[in-house]
């Protein structure tokens, strides 16, 4: 069970740690993966309404179950982030606000097709681990090229930093923020639960945070 007033508490402290190291307007992604629809609706309760999601099936059943009015004030607008199967982009075609995840041209095209004009980030491997999703960082301006060439909105790039010591993942921050701003690219969507702080002194304009606001996640 989530206690949404304990989310509302986490999420007044995570803006305020978020605004002191940044000082700027830093987007905010709650990752509920793992948690029911009851993370969501606490999410949205306390105004953070882009949520994010790593599994098709799980976003698809969360927004059914939800089942929040098309009346309400406020809607999650969700963001995939997890690894992308061609296969599944269809059954979430017409509910995924930003697809955070391209990293290949196939995903793009089958994204193009089922939303045409959807909003993307691509998404670079900069922990240079493989199984973690994202392109290598010397194919990420073809594949911005290639999500254009289908008619997608390109918003920004994505990436996973490296895992241990949140020090580590600062090399990898430090060239995805660098690249998106040689592609000029505006969103840099980096940073989470143990990495935000240096994600965001990296330049992050988004960071995607679960455990922080629901607690650990027992898968
Ligand atoms: C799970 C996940 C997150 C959130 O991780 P936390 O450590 O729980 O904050 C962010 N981004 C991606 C891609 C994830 O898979």
């Amino acid at each position: 069970m989530i206690d949404a007033a304990g989310v509302a508490e986490r999420v007044g402290a995570l803006r305020e740690r978020l605004s002191r190291i940044g000082g700027r307007q830093i987007k905010v992604v709650a990752v509920t993966k793992g948690f029911g629809p009851d993370a969501v609706a606490a999410a949205v309760g306390a105004g953070l309404t882009d949520v994010g999601e790593n599994y098709a099936q799980e976003l698809l059943a969360k927004a059914n179950d939800l089942n929040v009015p098309p009346s309400a004030a406020h809607q999650p607008r969700w963001h995939f982030i997890g690894r992308l199967q061609r296969n599944k982009i269809r059954k979430i075609a017409n509910l995924v606000h930003l697809w955070q995840s391209v990293d290949r041209p196939e995903l793009a095209i089958e994204i193009a097709r089922w939303a045409p004009g959807a909003g993307v980030l691509v998404q670079v491997n900069i922990a240079g681990i493989g199984g973690r999703g994202g392109c290598s960082p010397e194919d990420a301006s073809g594949l911005v090229g290639r999500c254009r060439e289908a008619g997608l909105v390109v918003a920004g790039l994505m990436a996973v930093g490296e895992p241990g010591p949140p020090e580590h993942a600062r090399p990898g921050f430090r060239l995805l923020a660098a690249q998106a701003a040689d592609l000029g690219l505006a969103e840099v969507s980096m940073g989470m639960t143990a990495d935000l702080d240096v994600a965001v002194e990296e330049g992050a304009t988004m960071v995607r945070i679960g455990t922080a606001l629901f607690g650990p996640r027992s898968r």
